[in-house]
C-alpha cells in the first residue's frame, strides 16, 4: 500500500482539476509545484488592492455550459468582456477585426463595403489556398489590416517570419461584419471576482499539497509515494531532452504601480507596430471594474525560450509536432498520465485545459 494514490506533478489547472475530480472519488492526492504557489499562469498576486495576473493576461471563456458551470461551483465569474485596442504608431483599432476596424481604417461604414475592401486586396495578392499565418491573414481581412494590425504584432510575438508560422495562430481571432467588439465568440465569459486563486485553491481543496518541490530533484523518492503518476510538466523534460528540446516562445513580464486610478481606459492595449518592443500593455484593475486609487500596469516582452526560462507558447509548426509525436510515442509506453499544455505540447486556453482534464480523469476512472 502507498501512501497516496496520485502524485500530480504541476499545480496549474490541469492537475487541480485531475486533482479534484480523483479526490472526489475517494482517493488521496498528493500534487506538487516547483513555484512557491499554485494555479500555474493564473496565478494571481494581490498588489494595492488589484490582482495582478503575474504571468500574463487570463481571460476565461467558453461555449461548454458544463464547463462554465464547473468553474463558477468554484468561484463567480464577473461579466467582463475581452475586448482589446490597437495601437499601430498611436492610431487607435478595435478588436477583434469587426465594423468598428474597419471604419477606422477605410472609413467604410457598411458590411458590404467592408467585404468588397477585402476581397479586393485578397485578389490583389493573389491567395487562393492560405498555407501560413501571413497567407491566412491577408485571406481573410486584407493586406492593409495585415501591414498595420498583424504582421508586427506577430513576427515579434513569435520571433519568426509570419510565412513560418502555422495558420491556426490567427483562426483563433473572430472576424465579424458586426459592430461588435468582444475578443471571443464564445457564449460564457468572464474572470472570477476576487481572482484565479479562488478557482485552484478550490480544486485543490482535500488533496495535500507541496510548493517549492522540484519533481526532477527527487523523481524516485517521490514516485514511491504513490500508486500512479499524473505529470504535467514538459514532456521532453520528462524524457530528458532525449530526442532534444521542444521549443517553446517566453515572455518577460514588466510589472509596474502606478499612481493615477487609470492609465489606459482598458485592461488590454495591443501594440502593433515592429518596433515597440512589447506587444502588449495590461492594466489590471479593469478586468474587475476595480475603483482603486492606484494601479497596475504590466508590459509584456516576447522572447525565445531557453533552459531556466518559462516556457509559455508552444511552438506549433511541423519541426516541434513532429518531435512531440516521438515524445507522445514514448509517453503512450509508459504509466503515467500526462496532460496540460506542456505535456501535450498545445496552445490551449483554460477551457480547453479544463475539458481535457475532465474528459481524461472521466476515461481514467472507466465513466466513458
Ligand atoms: N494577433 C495579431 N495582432 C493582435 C493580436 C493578435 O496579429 O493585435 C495575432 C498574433 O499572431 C497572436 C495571435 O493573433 O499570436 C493570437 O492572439 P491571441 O490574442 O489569441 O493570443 P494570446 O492572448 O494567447 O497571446
Amino acid at each position: 500500500m502507498k501512501q497516496y494514490d496520485y502524485l500530480i506533478v504541476g499545480a496549474g489547472l490541469w492537475g487541480s482539476v485531475f486533482a479534484h475530480e480523483a479526490t472526489k472519488r475517494g482517493k488521496k492526492c498528493l500534487v506538487i509545484d516547483r513555484r512557491p504557489h499554485i494555479g500555474g499562469n493564473t496565478y494571481c498576486e494581490s498588489t494595492e488592492g488589484i490582482n495582478v495576473h503575474v504571468y500574463g493576461a487570463h481571460i476565461f471563456h467558453t461555449n461548454d455550459k458544463e464547463i462554465w458551470d464547473y468553474v463558477n461551483s468554484f468561484v463567480e465569474f464577473n461579466r467582463y468582456t475581452n475586448s482589446p485596442v490597437a495601437n499601430y504608431k498611436s492610431e487607435l483599432y478595435n478588436l477583434p477585426f469587426n465594423m468598428n476596424t474597419f471604419y477606422q481604417l477605410w472609413k467604410v461604414r457598411t458590411p458590404e463595403e467592408a467585404k468588397a475592401k477585402i476581397a479586393e486586396q485578397v485578389q490583389e495578392a493573389g491567395i487562393k489556398n492560405p498555407q501560413n499565418l501571413e497567407e491566412q491573414a491577408i485571406s481573410l481581412v486584407g493586406t492593409d489590416m495585415y501591414e498595420k494590425l498583424i504582421k508586427g504584432y506577430t513576427e515579434k510575438q513569435w520571433g519568426r517570419k509570419a510565412t513560418e508560422l502555422p495558420a491556426f495562430i490567427i483562426k483563433r481571432l473572430p472576424v465579424r461584419f458586426t459592430y461588435d467588439n468582444n475578443y471571443f465568440n464564445d457564449r460564457y465569459q468572464g474572470i472570477p471576482m476576487g481572482g484565479y486563486n479562488k478557482l485552484t485553491e478550490g480544486l485543490l481543496k482535500g488533496s495535500e499539497l507541496r510548493l517549492n518541490v522540484d519533481f526532477f530533484q527527487h523523481r524516485q523518492e517521490l514516485s514511491n509515494l504513490a500508486e500512479t503518476l499524473v505529470y504535467t510538466g514538459k514532456i521532453d523534460e520528462y524524457f530528458d531532452f532525449q530526442f532534444g528540446a521542444l521549443e517553446y516562445r517566453s515572455l518577460r513580464f514588466d510589472h509596474q504601480v502606478l499612481d493615477t486610478d487609470n492609465y489606459q481606459g482598458n485592461a488590454v492595449v495591443n501594440y502593433t507596430d515592429a518596433e515597440t518592443p512589447y506587444t502588449r500593455i495590461l492594466e489590471h484593475k479593469h478586468f474587475e471594474f476595480g475603483t482603486q486609487p492606484k494601479t497596475v500596469v504590466t508590459h509584456e516582452y516576447p522572447q525565445e525560450w531557453t533552459p531556466g526560462a518559462e516556457p509559455y507558447y508552444p511552438i506549433n509548426d511541423e519541426k516541434n509536432d513532429s518531435l512531440f509525436r516521438r515524445y507522445k510515442a514514448l509517453a503512450e509506453r509508459e504509466n503515467v498520465i500526462f496532460g496540460g499544455r506542456l505535456a501535450e505540447y498545445r496552445y490551449y486556453d483554460m477551457h480547453q485545459v479544463i475539458g481535457s482534464a475532465l474528459k481524461r480523469t472521466r476515461v481514467h476512472f472507466g465513466e466513458e
